[in-house]
């Protein structure tokens, strides 16, 4: 059967993709976050004129037909474009199998613990304590990621002395059952992250985020054989070949993949795959409450890599005003410390029509 509308909802953050087949079956996805409106013009030069008129059901052959198409853009915006596409085709086949999507893929509904993760710099570090503890006792949140250093930081703290002073404060003020993981956001030297590596490993933290620049593999490779606690990173990462050597040259002890910068659950999957046959974990990047975490959600409930927990903002409307009334019901409330995935078609969510009604609307049909 196949693909005959594909319809776009813009705003300068968040898009949303609605794919529509013949018989007038439906489904909802949504690019990566961040210049939208850019990606959804690539979405509708790039991706829409290779799948309109294809069969919808075979995702990675489509998928990969359109790479094929458009091999001189191997980079970052096509995938966070194609990652429309891939998200709606998922919610479409949910609806029309009436299953959530994890149930396709091999997992369950149900609950899925998180870890509550800060994205400030400009926070203190009593006020980050602060509002972690809050978490921990009205929602029961126990895991809690942190920022260090300053972002592509080339080894400067975001102000003299914070690091160090919120990695002590953070252990000092969380008792020792609550799991911490720091995140450097490329800002160390091996050397640099290996010293204040030392300082996570004496105050409890567990999981060290993109310690050096994530494009000198190497410097990160320094730091994962040297220190104790899981280097993570990948991030950024949606190139199958830089994933190859990552994991032939064992960068770091744990991946993280982002879904839509991935270009999808599709491609998403087949890394995870790729991650557990070399024996290594998949702890998926997810940074703001866009359909990117609903899509998570269903990823890592699915795979038998899975790290601990979903990444999970924090940070509310002050931070991030954009992601505000983008669905219904709240699909990504906090119940005792964690997420429930709905037993809802697709994946699970109602986009908010008033939201969709004051977008810029686009759309590419087959005629
Ligand atoms: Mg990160």
């Amino acid at each position: 059967m196949k693909i005959t509308k594909l319809e776009t909802f813009t705003k300068p953050f968040v898009s949303f993709v609605k794919i529509t087949i013949e018989d007038g079956s439906t489904g909802f996805g949504q690019m990566s976050t961040y210049h939208a409106d850019i990606t959804s013009q690539i979405f509708h030069k790039q991706i829409a004129p290779w799948a309109l008129g294809q069969n919808w059901q075979d995702f990675e052959n489509l998928e990969n037909l359109i790479l094929e198409k458009e091999h001189k853009f191997p980079g970052s915006y096509v995938l966070r474009a194609m990652a429309g596409l891939d998200t709606a085709l998922w919610d479409l086949k949910g609806k029309i199998f009436n299953l959530p999507v994890v149930s396709m893929i091999g997992g369950q509904t149900g609950y899925l613990k998180i870890y509550a993760s800060s994205m400030k710099r400009d926070i203190l570090p009593k006020s980050e304590a602060q509002r972690f503890k809050i978490l921990q006792d009205e929602k029961g949140v126990n895991a809690f990621k942190f920022r260090i250093g300053s972002e592509c930081g080339k080894g400067k703290d975001e102000w003299d002395g914070r690091s160090e002073e919120i990695v002590k404060t953070i252990n000092k003020e969380l008792d020792s059952s609550t799991l911490k993981l720091v995140d450097a956001n490329s800002c160390y030297s091996a050397e640099q992250a290996i010293e204040i590596g030392k300082l996570l490993e004496d105050n409890q933290v567990v999981h060290f985020e993109e310690p050096c620049p994530y494009w000198e593999p190497e410097q990160t490779k320094i730091v994962t054989d040297t220190l104790k606690l899981d280097v993570s990173g990948g991030e950024q990462d949606c190139d199958f070949r830089i994933w190859k050597e990552m994991i032939k040259n064992k960068i770091v002890n744990i991946y993280q993949p982002d879904v839509m910068y991935m270009g999808g659950l599709t491609r998403s999957l087949k890394l995870a795959k790729m991650l557990n046959k070399s024996g290594f974990i998949c702890t998926p990047h997810a940074a703001n409450l866009s359909l990117v975490t609903v899509c998570t959600m269903h990823f890592l409930k699915s795979i038998p890599n899975a790290g601990k927990y979903l990444e999970y903002s924090i940070e509310g409307s002050d931070y991030y005003p954009w992601q505000k009334d983008l669905f219904y019901n709240h699909p990504l409330k906090i119940t005792d410390g964690g997420v429930i995935i709905s037993d809802e078609p697709g994946w699970g969510v109602e986009i908010n029509k008033e939201w969709l009604n004051s977008s810029k609307y686009t759309i590419s049909e087959l005629s």
